[in-house]
């Protein structure tokens, strides 16, 4: 076998295994694993005196690798850094370089957007420089996050509570949350009634349909106009022998276009509604896909497109692709006369990427279902479905729109047919952010006629309330961040994951809650930190993010610009700062144990009602989601470690009694005995 020529460096394992099979005998290709070179976790490692000079020191985790990797650059002429096309990408590569200490004649950067034959070929034969923008953005973020956990955190440990720590962005993300729910605690909700006719058609075929009361002579009615009861009887009396008479029809043709391809927030948020998926787990399961695995007699490809991107850029090729496929599977009516481009919303349109599609569409879900997890199906379907969609014609809806007069008053009836399903053919769309479908997708009415006159059925009002804005679910919380200009491609799920790591939030029937925690923390913040919690000023980093990326800003003065207020906030908030407890919620149990009251107390696995003599007193009782309790005590701490998997061993309380389960469940299902002793030691130790 004859020596290799080329190293090329990837990040990925799986990545690593994808490209060699494409790359000949004169490409050796190795995985760094990640980032190799970090800022260390024991200490800042920012020299703030010196503008904010980083530290990076090699991660224990790839102190083995680099050996490897030096072995392999030292034997070939040429080294590719073939790490993601993003900044982080970017900066691993610059580290690359720098810990393998190469000299920049010895390097070449590539990248693609996908990983395919063709994409990696083009690649190569265009390699570039490391780009020290895109870089040094990356690096920015790298150190503002630092400065403000680091500095931040032992703050938050001195006045709150020990091991607490805070973030840069994720706090805003936890202000919002905080915010909603003080929305919904002030919310007051309004009475409004709708009064419904059921309507017949006397001839023909009798057939039933609904309207809503519209108006009273011109006077439209507003969604709260009709506020009482007393209100309704009025109008019901109006309405009594009345003739109902069509007063109007309307026939209009209604189109609807195809969503643009998914970038990373849509992609999230769809799949969160559509497939339950969790933002990181769309996140682990795009990243395979786009790493590549074997597809039959193909080998080892890449399916889709980079999964880190706000662009909704498709190449020429892929959509020539699309145009040729649609016309062949759906028929020439399916494609628009004029091909469909979207424009990238983002102001940052970062590094000229593509949106999220497959890499061939003729890689149709069905025909490669066999060759994937139930999961990675799942999304690629999605992906797939959403980018042939967005290549094809409007959908076309006949729309009729009838008033019905009454006396005065006008009843509307609106009525909607597809008939032309266009794009939704391939993709269906979803009205609200739970995921159902609004149920009047499809509702036709009966041909109606001018002048025509129907018998009423049935005259009904209907009560409704007003409703609080709904709390944040994940899907329209990186809808909000996008929104706000907060979240990036690569941080939206770092986030949701992070505020749940930290307790600063719950999740609840795919809801997010603020524990008492992270309310705590959150208003702390808001006063001495206000610019921390403050969306503008954070997505105004994200924006000078930006600016260092297109090599408009300088990157010490964006982290100098940032720090300097900050500092001063630290100092004053270390001087003026109460220590702060956290206030857990009164109830009016007792404990039965010790007679203290109990408080409900609340944690990210949910709220639970705890004694208040705690420590002395650990009685804790579970609360289930209607608020009630019960009196089966929640499992409680031991001190024990799982001799299979090492996470610590907790007390609960089954139907024989309590028991030893391992918190790793439902990873974990080892269960033992209580040890007879138990109750004794605690005694002991009083
Ligand atoms: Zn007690
Ligand atoms: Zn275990």
């Amino acid at each position: 076998m004859k020596a290799p020529k080329y190293l090329v460096i990837v990040e990925s394992p799986t990545k690593e295994k994808t490209i060699s099979k494409m790359l000949g005998s004169d490409y050796m290709v190795l995985s760094s694993y990640g980032h190799i070179r970090d800022l260390p976790s024991s200490k800042l490692g920012v020299d703030i005196e010196d503008n904010f000079k980083p530290s990076y020191i090699i991660m224990p985790k790839a102190k083995k690798l680099l050996p490897d990797l030096k072995e392999g650059a030292k034997k070939t002429k040429l080294v590719y850094l073939a790490t993601d096309y993003d900044r982080e990408g970017e900066a691993i590569a610059w580290h690359l370089q720098k810990a393998l200490d190469l000299p920049d004649t010895k390097i070449k950067r590539i990248t693609f957007h996908e990983i395919t034959q063709s994409a990696i070929k083009e690649a190569l034969e265009n390699p570039r420089k490391i780009d020290l923008n895109l870089v040094d953005s990356q690096q920015a973020r790298r150190v503002l996050d630092r400065l403000v956990g680091y500095k931040l955190s032992p703050l938050l440990w001195k006045k709150i509570k020990y091991g607490l720590s805070a973030g840069r962005v994720q706090s805003v993300a936890v202000h919002l949350i905080c915010e909603r729910e003080k929305e919904i605690a002030k919310f007051n909700s309004l009475e409004y009634w709708s009064v419904h006719a059921e309507l017949e058609k006397e001839k023909e075929d009798k057939s039933h349909f609904i309207s809503n009361l519209f108006s009273k002579g011109t006077v439209r009615y507003e969604k709260l106009d009709v506020k009482n009861k007393e209100a309704v009887d009025v109008i019901l009396k109006d309405l009594e022998n009345a003739q109902y008479v069509v007063s109007k029809v309307e026939r209009k043709e209604q189109r609807r276009s195809p969503l643009p391809p998914y970038i990373t927030s849509s992609m999230q948020q769809d799949a969160s509604r559509r497939i339950n998926f969790s933002a990181a787990k769309t996140m682990m399961m795009a990243q395979k896909l786009y790493e590549g695995m074997p597809i039959g007699d193909e080998g080892n490809v890449g399916l889709i497109t980079y999964m880190r991107t706000d662009s909704f850029n498709v190449a020429v090729q892929a959509q020539k692709e699309a145009k040729k496929y649609v016309e062949e599977k759906y028929g020439k009516n399916f494609l628009p006369e004029k091909q469909r481009i979207y424009q990238t919303k983002s102001k940052s349109a970062q590094e000229a990427h593509e949106a999220i599609r497959p890499t061939s569409v003729y890689r149709a879900p069905n025909d490669i279902k066999k060759y994937l997890s139930g999961d990675e199906f799942k999304l690629y379907e999605l992906i797939w479905q959403r980018f042939v969609s967005s290549q094809m014609t409007d959908a076309v809806y006949d729309t009729l729109s009838c008033d019905i007069k009454a006396k005065n008053y006008i009843f509307r009836a609106t009525g909607k047919t597809l008939k032309f399903s266009g794009f939704l053919q391939v993709y269906e769309i979803l009205e609200n952010d739970n995921g159902k479908e609004k149920d009047d997708k499809d509702s036709s009415l009966p041909d109606l006629i001018e002048g025509e006159k129907l018998s009423l059925i049935k005259l009904y009002p209907e009560q409704h309330f007003t409703e609080p804005p709904p709390r944040f679910n994940e899907a329209s919380l990186i809808k909000a961040l996008e929104e706000h200009g907060i979240g990036r491609p690569s941080t939206y799920a770092p986030i949701i994951k992070t505020i749940q790591d930290r307790s600063y939030v719950r999740m609840d029937q795919r809801r997010f809650f603020p524990t008492q925690l992270g309310s705590l923390v959150d208003s702390v913040l808001a006063k001495h930190f206000a610019e921390i919690v403050d969306i503008e000023f954070t997505a105004g980093v994200e924006e000078k993010l930006d600016l260092i990326a297109e090599g408009s800003s300088k990157w010490t003065k964006v982290i100098e610009e940032f720090y300097t207020p900050f500092s001063k906030d630290l100092e004053q908030a270390d001087k003026n700062m109460e220590r702060q407890k956290i206030k857990p919620e009164e109830s009016k149990e007792i404990c039965p144990k010790c007679g203290k009251p109990m408080v409900i107390r609340d944690s990210r696995r949910g709220r639970f009602l705890a004694c208040s003599g705690f420590p002395e007193c650990r009685t804790t009782f579970s609360i289930d989601k209607n608020n009630d309790i019960i009196v089966k005590p929640a499992p409680e701490a031991t001190g024990q470690v799982c001799e299979k998997c090492g996470k610590p061993m907790l007390k609960r309380f089954g139907k024989r009694g309590p028991f030893l389960a391992c918190s790793g469940f439902p990873g974990c299902r080892n269960t033992k005995r209580l040890p007879k002793e138990d109750g004794n030691k605690e005694q002991d130790e009083k």
